[in-house]
């Protein structure tokens, strides 16, 4: 056992020796050493730092960290042997992290400790007892008798509320099938074709989101487009699959949870663990952001109306704008007006060089070195490689693993960034370095050994590597909010969003965007091409996702009352969204229903604003000023890189740019403005 993978975690984990046996074998161990060290510090921990707050961390640390990587392997080398271990003891980790979380002696410890910290603690300590306490309390801990019965009957209503609402909006997907000919389909790309062929030869139409998507924007057949349409905005609405009675369920049951925990609504319980100051604040953005955006939607929507004039006399359409002809007609304009072939831009991105180029920058801007390091590092699959980030003074800082291409077979589609162990320093000065690991699923080098990546993939390369700087580069010593720890759920994206905006950088781009056969930089005039695509309809899209915003806040709040359709009506028709009468959106808002975003669909805008801005520095500085780059790339790392969570992410922006976030920038960059 003492060989164990999973129970003596090397500094590099042993990736080839933690097979699904290993875990079975681990799991019960770590689960009862968890427990029993629980248990020991709950009866007998005195309120001070290393007794409590380390302890406790020491004592789930080897289960949390090995679970983590058992959820790695199933993301990455998916197998009926892994999922096996997932359903075994996912349940056991559940109950445990529960019952850690609703310890009111663990609370009562963290409160009084906290009321003794003196003043010249380190900041890093204020916050992560703060975050503890306020923890504890949304758990319901803090309740007694009959209230705290109550809250566990609401929280167990609430669990099945929503598991059911995710259920019948993915049956109502599924089992609607519109059959069509193959003449329907003319138009349509052949890989969604592929998707719609049925196995006696036919065809079928699905609301699936792989197929609904492109095929409202390319389907040339009108009534195809209305069917799914209408299927698809009325989902989950009639029979047994009818949500309406759930999402009056659960409104209510957020209204009672809000109350006992002291809170005034379901948006104020919700901008309490959020880094959005109230939801005044949130308001105010959504009012702004749609103020700014409506001259362009109405310009946006007058062009695409003209447009599918000129079209329908070509004899496309016949020129109605009904709201599944939308996509359609915009797909057409996108194309004439942008018209580049996604195939010959990705010939100025060759993988290795967008990688090279990708560390570059990282080094322009915040004086770390990046290099490879494979050979110190046991790795999961042969293709995944292994780097070492150096600080300016070449100490080493951080790792972290690099998978980048597709495996349908095993591994998990998208892509994403996962922490493996944070920074943190020890008592006796043993500092742990943080180790990260970014999965990607690009497609395999080709027989020549050419990698070409998409501008999609180039983006999202840069994002997770964004999310992984801010994990890396933290400077907090305190394991509880270094690195990505603590930074609240609306900033999470700023670091990964910020690196995004370099893929269209010029000056960035001369250093890695070669043609990959002629050696020749990318063409400006294909840039300009690029960057107006990026913001095609960024008015119509921007109200639309406000739109969704105001719905999630409005419904919340304390204000709310009657029919939660009524509302979305009203928000839909001011924000001009198109929906038919029998639209029922809100049925399949999932997001809100059904996932972690009640009040809080308003982060994507919230993040995406705080930014903007963040770049809006660097475009002030002069991004062609290389000697300005490097000065505020620097303040960048000292702020949002060194200080992660340990500080309120508003104040780490303030610090950043001497100021609270603006919508400007946002504006600027979106061609809004
Ligand atoms: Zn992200």
């Amino acid at each position: 056992m003492a060989g164990n993978p999973f129970i003596n975690i090397l500094e590099f984990p042993d990736f080839p020796a933690m097979t699904p046996a290993a875990a079975e074998e681990a799991m019960p161990k770590l689960l009862a050493d968890a427990k029993a060290r629980v248990d020991a510090i709950e009866s007998g921990a005195s309120a001070d730092w290393a007794g409590f707050v380390l302890a406790l961390d020491d004592a789930v640390r080897p289960l949390y960290e090995a679970w983590g990587l058992v959820g790695h392997l199933l993301s990455t080398c998916n197998s009926e042997e892994w999922r096996a271990v997932e359903a075994k003891w996912q349940p056991e980790l559940v109950a445990f992290s529960l019952r850690v979380g609703q310890s009111r002696k663990f609370h009562d410890l963290a409160a009084e400790l906290r009321s003794k910290l003196p003043g010249d603690a380190p900041p890093a300590r204020r916050r992560i007892l703060d975050k503890m306490i306020q923890g504890y309390e949304l758990s319901g801990v803090a309740l007694d008798g009959e209230k705290k019965k109550r809250f566990n009957e609401v929280a167990a209503s609430l669990a099945k509320l929503s598991a059911d609402f995710r259920d019948h909006v993915l049956d109502a997907t599924k089992t609607f099938r519109l059959p069509v000919s193959e003449a329907q389909l003319d138009g349509v790309p052949e890989q969604v074709r592929a998707m719609a062929r049925r196995k006696d030869g036919g065809f079928e139409a699905t609301i699936e989101d792989a197929m609904y998507v492109p095929l409202m924007k390319h389907c040339r057949d009108r009534s195809v487009r209305e069917r799914l349409y209408r299927a698809r905005s009325t989902r989950a609405s009639s029979g047994t699959t009818d949500n309406a009675p759930l999402i009056d369920g659960i409104l209510s049951l957020r209204r009672e949870k809000a109350k006992l925990l002291g809170f005034k609504d379901p948006a104020d319980l919700s901008l309490s663990t959020k880094c959005a100051p109230s939801a005044a604040a949130v308001f105010k953005m959504i009012d702004d952001l749609a103020a700014a955006s409506r001259p362009a939607a109405k310009r946006e929507k007058s062009a695409l109306v003209a447009f599918a004039a000129e079209a329908a006399k070509r004899g496309d359409g016949n020129g109605d704008m009904a709201p599944w002809d939308v996509s359609y007609y915009a797909e057409r304009q996108r194309e004439s007006l942008y018209s580049y072939s996604e195939e010959e831009l990705s010939r100025y991105f060759n993988f290795p060089v967008v990688l090279e180029g990708l560390f570059k920058l990282a080094g322009r801007l915040f004086g770390v070195s990046i290099s490879p390091a494979d050979w110190s590092a046991p790795v999961w699959h042969k293709d995944v490689r292994f780097f070492r980030v150096g600080d300016e003074d070449g100490r080493t800082i951080a790792h972290f693993y690099l998978d980048p291409y597709s495996r349908p077979e095993t591994k998990q589609g998208g892509a994403w960034m996962n922490e493996f162990r944070t920074r943190n320093v020890r008592p006796d000065g043993k500092v742990e370095l943080p180790l990260a690991v970014i999965c990607c699923n690009q497609a395999l080098p080709d027989a020549e050994g050419r990698c070409l990546m998409t501008f999609r993939e180039v983006e999202t390369l840069f994002h997770e590597f964004g999310h992984a700087l801010q994990h890396m580069l933290t400077r907090v010593d305190d394991g509880g909010a270094s690195g990505l720890n603590l930074v609240d759920w609306d900033a999470v994206e700023v670091a990964s969003q910020f690196m995004e905006n370099w893929c269209v950088d010029s000056a960035t781009l001369s250093r890695f965007a070669f043609h990959v056969d002629t050696h020749a930089p990318l063409p400006a005039s294909l840039l300009e091409k690029v960057r107006a695509a990026r913001n095609y309809r960024a008015g119509t899209a921007c109200l639309r996702q406000l739109a969704f915003a105001k719905t999630d806040m409005l419904l919340h709040s304390e204000s709310f009352s009657g029919e939660p359709e009524d509302v979305k009506r009203s928000v839909f028709a001011d924000y001009d969204v198109p929906m038919i009468p029998e639209d029922r959106f809100l049925n399949s808002f999932t997001h809100i229903f059904a996932g972690g975003y009640a009040a809080g669909y308003y982060g994507y805008k919230w993040s995406e604003v705080m930014s903007a801005d963040v770049f809006g520095a660097f475009e002030e500085a002069g991004l062609s000023d290389e000697e300005a780059v490097r000065r505020v790339g620097r303040r960048y790392r000292d702020t949002f890189l060194a200080l992660g969570g340990s500080v309120d992410p508003m104040e780490v922006f303030r610090r950043f740019r001497g100021r609270a976030p603006a919508i400007d920038a946002l504006l600027r960059q979106q061609g809004l403005k």
